[in-house]
């Protein structure tokens, strides 16, 4: 699932191919990714003009295309984004073909249909109006202190509101809390000012290494968790057999050994 390392890259994959050239049509091949418009409304509003910067916020990408209109996209489960050359044939799960004066385009492919199109006027009201916390990347050490202290119960559960911080999902969350050797269910009250920052840390490297990576599964150090993680994996770091856990309604997968449930600090 699209976390905030992948959808950073479909941003940058997005800028590097798809802005300035003007949008000569909007093909929608399956209308269910559509919220609050229509297959026509969306081709009405985007059809002469051109995608011109994009900007992102958790696992929301907005693209601008002029004026005060802006394309959100989510990519729910599956969801990606892939640009093709004149006579490329677009993939069978593409839902949304966005052509180019040029005769590219840019498919939306989603193959299981959890993903998000939309049309918006604004990105602040979207935010607020979904009650998103502050992008996982945006925030300062204080400010994530401020936020975790305000609350009670399993850091992972706190990692993965979206309400609190965005950005972070189910597999970087994981990855955090192996880097910061915290166990998915250690009580937010009972880490200390250290933990906290170690943590603070953690999420920023992660993150940001596994956007260098270009969130290249085959890429990721063999010193993290995500290459072992599921059954018969084995802790990277002491060799123990892994364990899973549902914590926050997710599957946490973490190495009790390395991972205690206690402050380190
Ligand atoms: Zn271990």
């Amino acid at each position: 699932m699209p976390e905030l390392p992948e959808v950073e890259t479909f941003k940058r994959y997005l800028d590097s191919t798809s802005l300035h050239q003007r949008i000569t049509n909007v093909d929608v091949r399956d209308a269910y990714v559509l919220k609050r418009v229509s297959a026509r409304q969306l081709a009405r509003g985007l059809k002469g003009r051109r995608f011109k910067n994009s900007h992102r916020h958790g696992k929301h990408l907005f693209v601008r295309a002029g004026g005060e209109l802006w394309l959100r996209l989510h990519f729910g489960m599956t969801g990606s984004l892939e640009y093709l050359d004149g006579d490329e044939v677009a993939p069978k799960t593409a839902r949304v073909i966005f052509r180019f004066a040029d005769n590219c385009r840019l498919a939306f492919d989603d193959q299981r249909k959890f993903g998000e199109i939309e049309l918006i006027k604004d990105i602040d009201e979207f935010l607020q109006t979904r009650r998103l916390g502050p992008d996982a990347l945006g925030i300062t050490l204080s400010q994530f202190k401020a936020i975790v202290g305000k609350h009670r119960g399993a850091i992972k559960a706190i990692l993965l509101n979206q309400q609190l911080i965005a950005g972070i999902g189910n597999l970087y969350a994981d990855e955090i809390l192996f880097r910061a050797h915290m166990h998915p269910a250690i009580d937010v009250a009972r880490l200390s000012d250290k933990d906290l920052a170690r943590l603070f840390r953690a999420i920023r490297y992660v993150l940001e290494k596994a956007i260098a990576l270009k969130t290249d599964f085959n890429r990721l150090p063999k010193s993290w968790l995500l290459p072992h993680r599921g059954k018969d994996g084995k802790c990277p770091r002491c060799g123990r057999r892994l364990r899973s856990a549902i914590t926050g309604g997710r599957t946490a997968w973490f190495c009790p050994h390395c991972q205690k449930r206690t402050s380190r600090s």
